[in-house]
């Protein structure tokens, strides 16, 4: 299993902007974000990429989606929506190995569906 970045931020090696955390995930702000919110949903469980999840490890993957609505409710902008997005290796570009849930939010998002 390789250690990330993220995993550093969970070990507070280095440091994040982190705005939500419980025994099974982490939550923090993106350092380049691209939406006015942009806060990454991160398991504790080492997973590298979405095509790794196991049957027994689908809840995982669920409780980042659920943390995330969570989280936009209590921060106010459930209502107005936002997106969830999981990138999946080089043609979905994702760049840290470590499975991840970005919350984009803050401002209409173009693109699907558009
Ligand atoms: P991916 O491209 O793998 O789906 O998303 C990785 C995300 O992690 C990117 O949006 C990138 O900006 C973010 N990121 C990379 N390194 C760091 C870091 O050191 N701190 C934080 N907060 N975000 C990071």
């Amino acid at each position: 299993m390789s250690d990330t970045i993220f995993h550093k931020i969970v070990r507070r090696e280095i440091p994040a902007t982190i705005v939500y955390e419980d025994e099974h995930l982490i939550a923090f702000r993106d350092i380049a974000p691209q939406a006015p919110v942009h806060v990454l949903f991160v398991p504790k469980e080492t997973i590298a990429t979405l095509n790794d999840v196991r049957e027994d490890q689908a809840h995982i993957v669920g409780r980042l989606a659920h943390a995330a609505a969570e989280y936009a409710k209590r921060e106010g902008f459930a209502e107005d929506g936002y997106r969830i997005v999981m990138n999946c290796n080089a043609n979905g570009g994702q760049t840290v190995f470590q499975i991840h849930l970005h919350l984009l939010a803050g401002a209409p998002l173009g693109g699907f569906g558009r």
